[in-house]
């Protein structure tokens, strides 16, 4: 783990030596070589496990190394041979290592057993389990009403564990089920249920052999969805075109030698993916879309048999966007005519288009027009419902999507509650419940005690950390179900609790025999996941197994057979299949060689809308001015990172090493600033109740567009005040936060 600290300007292309040299230092660095590649040869195949990483598909058939450079280092720290012991946690009081990086935390390795917060010692002390659940019990019964307690769920969380934590929780008496996708895809989930009638994609891995246009917005998949380069790889050397549109340049997008081509690999050969690439301005993906869609209207090649058979609104939103002024399409894309219109030809001259999109388009306050403007333009040449085409969310955590599937939603439908309620005998609650954001501004002023997350790192992955760290200390109780060290447990309420889980690698034995888990990758395909690996620790649960003995503590009247369904996973994938549609024969169906597609009635060009159609949704331009001194900045993860989790301190592509608190900046910003590369600076958030402000920053000259900014999160999580999310969707507007510089104090 060297911490060199430099910028130097990165010369290669994705993937490459440098990918392998990075894997075998991620393994080395959690003294797991051995164990680590025995492990790996086990990730994403059939009778393997599902990585924790990312939510990208796997193919079918199976490559022997299925898997990438972002995958080892999630699994390598998985894996690892480090432990967070009681002794550990007795020798650090939780105000020291609240001093200590994200980083320092990660690499203390795998909790071992159930720990309880001391307020005397300021340190976690063990508890045994049955102590812990009844203390749970205890605070949640203390509660006026069950909805002053909240349960968080992070996108790591299996089908299983995810389908009896929302019964647990509805049960118990709320729909307070905030989760991940609040702060990442819920853009998406708004504006495509509302446009197309489902909120996922309808892309297929296949789909990528056949597309013959891929369009890519606001996404980087050589950090985020490596095993996408592939994909990206295959498409560009059969002649696809590959357009990106992305504020920063990334290696990612340019050029990839694939490790597994020995080609690639002896030779020294590489692919040029994007064979386009276009930097907008933050926030310029709106005016983008609306000048794609404006050049295929006037061009006159509208699919007008597809539209006339499957859409409404088309005339109307036609005329609006031919009213739209070039100027202004322009203005606020930060991209000229000429551009914009060359990538419009592109698009016209591709029958066959796919259009992906990740944060870089759903963390923003117009998120839900932006999306609705891609899939007009998908529309508008019948570009979904035919091999080679659709719009291809692309999700983060690796089950974020089917723990959407299973139930875990504050707004859940009535038709979903009335399957709850008749396959489980009882009433679930139907007032909608707390979001992500909702649920800090609850904490916050009181009307929630009680705080209980299954996975994540809610205290780092959160807006306007300030304010939801001190809603997190006013709480009665927080209870984090963790396999590692990290922040959360260390921004707790007046009394806490760490529960320490079953990772994805390793072995689950219930009363029936091993246990397997499923989950739901970006593209609808569910498939098994059980671990091989030895748990770390002989006092770990499964995620399952802690919600079954904890719904029993909690919830003594409940007619649910909670540890009869634990002692055999199929059990409850029978009863998610009596609740679900979609999971008919679920059992059956999940042990076929890479499970099953979850259908989506797009692929059919059926649109499950109000109207029965898709929908050509017509969205005006912001035609704000921005002011001279405010920046936009774009919070970003580095190559090292995956969500909040800091496996390293480098940044290969980017050519940072050894450093987090750098911002990537425009040299014409430089020079009308009047600042320097490698000053350093303080970064304030211009917003209507106040600055905030996060200090020490080194400026790093970038090739990104004039008024832009980048930096690493969670460092600058503090900036993003809590009321600047996406109209309708409330997911954080992370990705465009209007700041202004001022040099360091020396
Ligand atoms: S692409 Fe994502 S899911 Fe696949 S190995 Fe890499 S991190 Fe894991």
């Amino acid at each position: 783990m060297s911490d060199k600290k430099s910028i130097e300007l990165y010369v290669k292309p994705a993937g490459g030596w440098d990918a392998l040299r990075s894997s075998w230092q991620a393994l080395r660095d959690q003294q797991v070589v051995m164990k680590g590649a025995g492990t790996l040869l086990h990730a994403n195949q059939p009778r393997g496990f599902d990585c924790p990483g990312c939510a990208w598909p796997d193919r079918n058939p199976h490559s022997t190394f299925e898997f990438c450079e972002n995958g080892v280092k999630a699994v390598a720290n998985e894996a690892t041979s480090r432990r967070v012991t009681p002794a550990f946690f007795a020798q650090h009081t939780v105000a020291w290592l609240n001093e200590q990086d994200d980083r320092f935390l990660e690499a203390q390795g795998r909790l071992t057993e159930p720990m309880r917060y001391d307020a005397a010692s300021d340190t976690y002390r063990p508890i045994a389990w049955t102590d812990a659940f009844a203390t749970i019990a205890n605070a949640l019964d203390a509660l006026a009403s069950p909805d002053e307690a909240i349960f968080y769920t992070s996108g790591r969380t299996s089908n299983e564990a995810a389908f009896l934590y929302q019964l647990f929780v509805r049960e118990y008496g709320t729909n307070n089920l905030p989760d991940c996708s609040n702060m990442c895809h819920e853009a998406s989930g708004v504006a495509l249920t509302e446009q197309l009638g489902s909120g996922k994609g309808s892309v297929t891995l296949e789909d990528f052999e056949q597309a013959q246009a891929i369009f890519i917005f606001g996404q980087n998949p050589g950090t985020n969805h490596p095993r996408m380069l592939g994909e990206l790889r295959g498409a560009a050397r059969r002649g696809c075109r590959i357009v990106a549109f992305n504020p920063l340049r990334e290696r990612g997008l340019e050029r990839f030698a694939n490790p597994q081509s020995p080609a690639d690999m002896l030779a020294g050969t590489s692919t040029q993916l994007a064979s386009e690439y276009y930097q907008p301005r933050i926030g310029g993906d709106l005016a983008v879309a609306t000048a794609l869609c404006k050049v295929v209207i006037e061009s006159g090649a509208v699919d007008h048999a597809f539209v006339e058979a499957h859409t409404h609104g088309y005339e109307d939103f036609a005329a609006s966007v031919r009213a739209t002024p070039w100027e202004a399409l322009e203005r606020e894309s930060g991209l000229s005519r000429a551009d914009l219109e060359q990538a419009g030809r592109t698009y016209l001259a591709s029958d066959a288009t796919i259009v992906c999109w990740g944060m870089g388009i759903t963390q923003h306050p117009r998120s839900v027009a932006t999306i609705q403007m891609l899939a007009n333009l998908l529309l508008l040449r019948g570009n979904i419902g035919k091999p080679g085409a659709g719009p291809c969310p692309v999700r983060g955590h690796s089950n974020v999507q089917g723990d959407r599937t299973m139930g875990i939603y504050e707004q859940p439908s009535p038709a979903f509650l009335d399957r709850l309620g008749a396959a489980f005998d009882f009433a679930p609650p139907r007032t909608h419940g707390y979001d992500t954001v909702a649920a800090i501004e609850a904490m916050s002023d009181g009307r929630a005690k009680v705080f209980f997350a299954m996975g994540g790192n809610f205290a780092a992955a959160t807006p306007d950390t300030a304010r939801t760290h001190a809603a997190l200390r006013r709480c009665d109780l927080t209870v984090h179900v963790s396999t590692k060290l990290n922040r959360s447990h260390l921004v707790h309420g007046r009394d806490a609790l760490i529960l320490p889980c079953l990772g994805r690698t390793e072995i689950d034995l219930q009363a029936a025999g091993l246990q397997a888990v499923t989950v739901e990758d970006s593209m609808s395909m569910v498939h098994l996941s059980s671990g091989m690996n030895p748990p770390a620790s002989t006092l770990l649960m499964s995620e399952p197994a802690i919600v079954a003995h904890l719904a029993v503590a909690v919830l003594p009247r409940s007619r649910t057979p909670w540890l009869w369904l634990v002692e055999d996973y199929d059990r409850i994938r029978d009863r998610i299949a009596q609740v679900i549609d979609g999971f008919d024969d679920f059992n059956a169906r999940v042990r076929t060689d890479g499970g099953f597609h979850l259908h989506h009635p797009g692929r059919e060009r059926v649109f499950p809308t109000r109207s029965g159609k898709a929908g050509f949704f017509a969205h005006a331009l912001d035609g704000r001015d921005a002011q001279a001194d405010v920046l936009q900045l774009m919070t970003v993860r580095s190559h090292d990172q995956y969500n909040t989790t800091v496996y390293g301190m480098d940044d290969r592509y980017r050519g940072v090493h050894g450093l987090r608190r750098v911002v990537f900046i425009s040299r014409a910003d430089l020079e009308r600033l009047d600042l320097r590369d490698g000053e350093h600076v303080d970064i304030a958030s211009v917003w209507h109740d106040g600055e905030r402000v996060v200090r020490d920053f080194r400026l790093v000259e970038y090739d990104i567009p004039a008024g832009c900014l980048a930096a690493y999160f969670p460092e600058t999580n503090p900036l993003v005040p809590l009321d600047h999310h996406a109209e309708r969707a409330r997911t954080p507007a992370s990705k465009s936060i209007p700041v202004r510089l001022r040099r360091s104090a020396a």
